[in-house]
């Protein structure tokens, strides 16, 4: 009996090779997400699906789902995949953690870099003929070197951004759902709660995943407390901010400034107010985005697939109960 498989985009063409001598999947051909109907349709008879971040795999997918054997993402986060509903039905959900964490982290010390010395500003600067002489208060910054990092989920990423941080000398504050001695031990920093991180950081990166605690934890009172030439960083999820409070903040001066690889909405409307305020720089959500990166995960994706579709364990599978 043949196998059916749906992947809800084109994977990088290595990953696609082996999936290939697998099975004959179906590829989703476009470069924008199928239309949920589309989705429910593709997969009611389908025994695996690789989906990505921009999937709705809520519960009403997965109970239609007749056949399916197996869900694999690939993407690290999985809170667009209701993993409750998987569970219930005994459908092992695969991610592609671990492959992904320094190119996130790299990035996310770009925005830190780029925010911090404003750099996009700059860049137009330069470009629109502004620049007439060297200037003793010509675009200041803030320092990175030195400077007191704050950050928010010190798992797999938050930790390689702590690597980052120690190059650069930064002291380093971090907050996390348990507490993690060993973590301080390993990078000279320090737990303390998100009311003294807020307060006393100059940069705040999150790294927390989207989950119910984490919806929102950034809101007016969280940015009121935050210091006032605050750098604010966020290559986790967009909803973890509340988008409406930090365009208030930016503007009126609460903050310094939010550099932004994840938005709410997403992707952002280009009329958004964001991208109108000089002190806000949004990428379109490109934290794994390497070449090497997107070979990997889509690779394990395949694999965690061929295993969920033998009934063997996934290399990476999600655990409901930590989401990890
Ligand atoms: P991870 O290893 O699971 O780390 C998550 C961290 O968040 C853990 O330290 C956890 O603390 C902490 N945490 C969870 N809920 C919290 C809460 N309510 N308050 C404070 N801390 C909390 O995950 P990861 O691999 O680093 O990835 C993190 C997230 O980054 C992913 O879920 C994904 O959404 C996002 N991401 C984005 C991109 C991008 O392209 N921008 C790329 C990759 C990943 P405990 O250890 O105490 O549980």
């Amino acid at each position: 009996m043949s196998l059916s498989v749906f992947v809800t985009r084109h994977l990088t063409p290595i990953a696609e090779e082996k999936l290939n001598s697998f099975c004959t999947p179906e590829y989703w051909p476009e470069d924008t997400p199928p239309p949920y109907e589309i989705l429910l349709e593709k997969t009611r008879h389908a025994d695996g699906l690789i989906c990505l971040l921009t999937d709705a795999i809520d519960a009403r997918l997965i109970n239609q789902a007749e056949n399916l054997k197996v869900i694999s993402q690939v993407a690290v986060g999985v809170d667009n995949i209701d993993l409750q509903a998987a569970e219930a039905r005994g459908i092992p959900v695969g991610h592609t953690p671990d492959l992904l964490t320094d190119a996130t982290a790299d990035l996310t010390f770009a925005l830190i870099l780029a925010a911090a010395r404003r750099l996009g500003e700059a860049i137009d600067y330069a470009r629109s003929g502004h620049w007439q002489t060297w200037g003793l208060t010509t675009l200041l910054g803030e320092s990175v070197h030195g400077a007191t990092l704050g950050i928010i989920g010190m798992g797999r990423i938050g930790q390689a951004v702590a690597r980052r941080a120690q190059g650069f000398e930064m002291r380093i504050l971090f907050t996390d759902l348990s507490a993690h001695p060993e973590r301080e031990g390993e990078f000279g920093a320090t737990q303390v709660t998100l009311e003294t991180l807020l307060k006393e950081s100059d940069i705040i990166s999150l790294h927390v995943p989207l989950t119910p605690s984490t919806a929102g934890m950034i809101g007016a009172d969280q940015l009121k407390s935050m210091k006032p030439h605050a750098v604010l960083v966020n290559a986790a999820r967009g909803p973890v901010i509340d988008t409406d409070a930090l365009v208030l903040a930016l503007e009126t001066g609460q903050i310094g400034y939010a550099a932004l690889d994840v938005t709410d909405p997403e992707p952002l409307p280009p009329t958004h107010p964001l991208y109108k305020l000089p002190n806000a720089l949004i990428l379109p959500h490109i934290g794994s985005a390497t070449r090497s990166t997107r070979d990997q995960m889509s690779l394990l994706a395949v694999d965690n697939l061929i295993a969920g579709l033998q009934g063997k364990p996934l290399p990476r599978a999600v655990a409901r109960s930590t989401g990890r």
